[in-house]
């Protein structure tokens, strides 16, 4: 499948990665809206979120621990935070893979 975001978590097109599991990957965003943007997509291919199904419960909600944790360790927990799912074409939406945007670092 041509999915950029499939061929990151397959290592076929660089990014800087941050940090990985075997579900999950986190990366910098190519386009940074905010001092801190980072984007956690799940390994496997999932299209967005208007497209999920009830058996999906489970991976999104360890998407946005995974999410927490990254939080967490790169230590903007305290200060704060953005979680961002855009979805469809009015959201602005450009990549068909599911993908939780985490922004930080300044007052948003
Ligand atoms: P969305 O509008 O939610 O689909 O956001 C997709 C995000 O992926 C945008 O913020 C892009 O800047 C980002 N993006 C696109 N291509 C890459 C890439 N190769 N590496 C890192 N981030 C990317
Ligand atoms: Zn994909």
């Amino acid at each position: 499948m041509d999915c950029i975001f499939c061929k990151i978590a397959n290592k076929e097109i660089p990014a800087d990665i941050l940090t990985e599991d075997e579900e999950f990957l986190v990366f910098k965003d190519i386009n940074p809206k905010a001092p801190i943007h980072l984007i956690i997509i799940p390994k496997i291919h999932l299209g967005p979120i208007n497209s999920l199904k009830d058996e999906n419960e489970k991976l999104l909600g360890s998407l946005i621990l995974k999410a927490k944790e990254v939080a967490e360790n790169i230590g903007v927990s305290e200060n704060g935070y953005r979680l961002i799912f855009n979805v469809g074409r009015d959201a602005g939406m450009e990549i068909d893979h599911l993908h939780l945007h985490l922004l930080a670092g300044s007052r948003l």
